[in-house]
């Protein structure tokens, strides 16, 4: 059976009652957040968390954010030292997620934080943060896709890949953001970057007056395994770094800049005509979507500036270029 959508815009009210109603049942719900869709679920209920994983067909030993309403609730679930809550403070709600020292038999449940001591907690702006706390529990919610697959930035991008699975998609319109939550780990003075994401490093560093310690290399699996090489894979090749476009490639381009060869491609999308890279990180998920969908055996991505949200958008390229398993 299909999914029911409710359109938070035309009634909230029964958005919220109907998604408190699945939730408390134990059953996911596809949720509108500022950075892509959520498979939200009851961070405390282990069946619940397991039918995230089933639904998303995720490997097991993934960690999932949990969503709090403010910080407040944050501080019933993990322990905050000074930078943390320096940039809790600062940043949320938003696109940041803090891995704090989770709070012993505070009762988010071991399927929910892989089993580690750790928790990687956010609060999101907008509609989601008042269902969960109408929910007054947190939600553990990764994104709401196919595990491996683009996440989704619209409704319907989360109908049309999970709708037969799910009881209730939320539609709150395209994410304003568009890239999922920059994730830092504060250790001691250290801040380490587990994720780029839609917070730009800089402005962390501008904050905190301390340099953001990059990951040398690929991440230690247990810590970042959202970090895995092939995510956001669509169904054609991807080639990064594209100076010109062949045949029967479908071009993504940046800030207008032409591209010899465009007029043989199948659909050219420029992710920002005005070289804005917040606007081209809410873009980038839709326009793989849609160019994936002309049916080009390949992408052919032109570069995107490195810095700012830039780094979020190369790093989910990079992944979405890597070669596939299986
Ligand atoms: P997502 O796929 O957006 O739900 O992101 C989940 C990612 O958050 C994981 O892959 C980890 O990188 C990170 N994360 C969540 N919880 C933890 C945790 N307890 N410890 C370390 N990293 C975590
Ligand atoms: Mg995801």
């Amino acid at each position: 059976m299909a999914a029911r959508i409710i359109d938070i815009a035309i009634d909230r009210d029964a958005a919220v009652t109907e998604a408190c109603r699945v939730l408390g049942q134990g059953f996911p719900v596809a949720i509108p957040t500022e950075t892509v869709y959520g498979l939200a679920a009851d961070a405390t209920n282990p069946a619940a968390v397991t039918r995230i994983y089933e639904t998303k067909g995720r490997p097991r030993f993934n960690p999932l954010i949990c969503h709090m309403s403010d910080l407040g609730m944050a501080e019933r679930y993990a322990m905050f030292d000074p930078i943390s809550r320096l940039l809790a403070e600062a940043f949320w709600p938003g696109p940041l997620t803090l891995v704090l020292p989770l709070k012993s038999d505070c009762g988010i449940h071991a399927l929910t934080t892989a089993g580690l001591d750790s928790v990687g907690i956010r609060v999101p702006k907008g509609f989601s943060a008042d269902l969960i706390a109408a929910f007054g529990k947190p939600l553990a919610a990764p994104s709401a896709n196919t595990s491996g697959k683009i996440s989704p930035t619209s409704a319907r991008h989360v109908a049309d890949d999970l709708g037969e699975k799910l009881e209730l998609i939320l539609d709150g319109g395209s994410a304003a953001v568009g890239v999922e939550s920059t994730i830092l780990r504060v250790e001691g003075e250290r801040i380490r970057l587990l994720r780029p994401g839609g917070l730009a490093v800089e402005d962390i560093e501008r904050l905190t007056g301390r340099t953001v310690e990059r990951q040398d290399g690929p991440a230690p699996a247990i810590e970042a395994p959202g970090m895995m090489a092939s995510h956001y894979a669509p169904g054609a090749a991807v080639r990064l770094n594209a100076s010109s476009a062949e045949p029967g490639e479908a071009l993504i381009r940046f800030h207008g800049l032409p591209i010899s060869g465009s007029t043989d491609a199948t659909a050219i999308f420029d992710l920002s005509p005005e070289g804005d890279l917040a606007e081209a990180a809410a873009n980038l998920f839709d326009y793989l979507k849609r160019a994936d969908a002309t049916g080009a055996t390949c992408i052919a991505i032109a570069p995107i500036p490195d810095h700012g949200l830039g780094e979020a958008i190369n790093d989910r390229l990079f992944r979405a270029a890597a070669p596939r398993e299986g």
